[in-house]
């Protein structure tokens, strides 16, 4: 039997094609049954181009309906799906298209897909083994050259599986999808839930306030990333009213804050559930639907994945094996045997722990571990510290070169405050050697597209705060 994903997606479609899928800010809707005849003549047209299965198919585009008429053709024909990013320049699509070498590049998936009109519609999925490659995914590297994730179809289709019985989707759910698709976030665990459950989206191009306000009074679950949360709180017109229709709020992709989480209940009397994932095994644990759901962590591993923590200590390297793993890193076969353990499992490079109850606690990336006069400062211990002090709304901690420490604890600061006084309270609850020896204040932290902080751009800026 055929393991294409797309057959998995199609075959929990709505027995009623005419429900809509997509439904669009201009009050229209795009339903299911124009969706799978999109994806038909997507493949159509990939064929009549003469892509084989296996070749790569790229696409750089505004997120669009049609971006995902591409995306369902492109597995529909037994290709390799590669998103990336709009915001990408010319040179770092060169890059891309180099490694990858794809057959076919679709900028404009609108006209493409209308133009696929004129190819006859492909009937028949094409055949896929669950590890054939399904799609791939360049990974947002911070340091180094950007690696292609191989997701294959076996390990998308369990992750959605998985997810969509963990967060319990059915098909009357209306799930907020704000989420670029160029990233696993939007185009795997929101989408795939979707598709699985047969439900409907409420589609928006990016996260605007207005608009997901008015999205949340048709939906029933919302995913996003950290910052969509910090915004909806800062937003008087975000209600407890506006939040009552919704049954799931979902965070991941970047660390949430405890603060949001707390301002979150305390607004809506709903908690956030978040979840941990990567590129490399889209989503590994998640908090519990039923049960308790806590500030600060990511919860349990998904039924059937194995996680380990690396290394003698409590804290350490989290270390993942199951079915959703990726196989491997596109033409990288070194790199792929560093990041795999002798005995399989994947070596994530995030630092954690687990609690007795089984709890995973996210504590930063092992490259962001700042080592200080020969001790280990953990980022995440300080920016908790900091970030509950008047005046901070976040802290990002980094080590900087220093003659005397190698490296001296500093902290990007997102507010305003005396650091004199701020250095003096961390001390008073940290250990001296943990405690920032200097505190820069900024109006914003430098982020991704994901909300993530890039803390490599501020050890770049800060590389000479020591000096002189
Ligand atoms: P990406 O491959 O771009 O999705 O980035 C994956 C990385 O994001 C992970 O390795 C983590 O460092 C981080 N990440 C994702 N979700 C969370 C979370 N809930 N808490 C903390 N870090 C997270």
């Amino acid at each position: 039997m055929s393991a294409n994903l797309y057959d998995l997606l199609e075959s929990r479609f709505p027995a009623d094609r005419s429900k809509a899928c997509f439904l669009l800010s201009d009050g229209s809707a795009i339903s299911y049954g124009e969706l799978e005849r999109g994806a038909a003549h997507v493949a159509g047209r990939l064929v009549a181009e003469g892509v084989a299965p296996g070749d790569r198919v790229a696409l750089q585009a505004e997120k669009s309906a049609a971006a995902i008429m591409v995306y369902l053709g492109v597995l529909k024909a037994g290709a390799v799906f590669l998103p990336l990013n709009p915001a990408y320049t010319a040179s770092e699509v060169d890059y891309f298209l180099g490694d990858a070498e794809p057959k076919v590049f679709v900028t404009d998936p609108p006209a493409w897909v209308s133009e696929a009109v004129d190819a006859a519609p492909m009937e028949t999925t094409v055949a896929r083994g669950a590890g054939d490659l399904a799609c791939l995914i360049y990974t947002s590297g911070t340091t180094g050259r950007s690696k292609g994730a191989m997701l294959s179809h076996g390990a998308l289709a369990a992750n959605a599986l998985a997810l969509h019985e963990a967060w319990g989707f059915t098909p009357d759910d209306v799930l907020l999808h704000a989420l670029p698709i160029f990233h696993v976030h939007g185009l795997f665990v929101a989408l795939h839930c979707a598709l699985l459950s047969g439900c409907a989206m409420v589609w928006l191009p990016k996260f605007a306030d207005a608009e997901v306000l008015a999205g949340l009074d048709r939906a029933t679950v919302m995913m996003g990333v950290p910052t969509f949360y910090t915004r909806l709180v800062a937003n008087p017109g975000f209600t407890r009213a506006r939040a009552q229709g919704v049954r799931l709020f979902v965070c991941g992709s970047a660390p949430l804050l405890p603060s949001t989480f707390v301002e979150f209940e305390e607004r809506t009397g709903q908690r956030i559930l978040e979840r941990y994932g990567m590129s490399e095994a889209v989503i590994i644990t998640t908090n519990p639907l039923a049960g308790g759901r806590l500030a600060g962590s990511v919860g349990y591993p998904l039924p059937g994945v194995e996680l380990r923590i690396g290394g003698p200590d409590q804290t350490g390297v989290i270390e993942i094996r199951g079915p959703s793993v990726f196989s491997g890193y596109w033409q990288m076969p070194e790199k792929t045997t560093e990041d795999f353990t002798g005995d399989g499992f994947f070596i994530t490079g995030d630092v954690g722990r687990r609690d007795p109850d089984g709890r995973v606690w996210i504590s930063g990336r092992a490259k962001d571990l700042i080592i200080s006069g020969g001790y280990n400062v953990y980022p995440k211990e300080v920016e908790l510290v900091l970030d509950e002090l008047p005046g901070v709304a976040e802290s990002a901690v980094i080590g900087c070169p220093h003659k005397d420490f190698g490296e001296g604890v500093v902290a990007v600061v997102m507010g305003t405050g005396d650091e004199a006084a701020m250095i003096a309270e961390a001390r008073r609850q940290l250990a001296a050697y943990k405690a920032p020896k200097r505190i820069v204040f900024v109006d914003e932290l430098p982020r991704n597209a994901m909300g993530k902080v890039q803390k490599n751009l501020l050890r770049q800026q800060y590389e000479h705060l020591f000096e002189g």
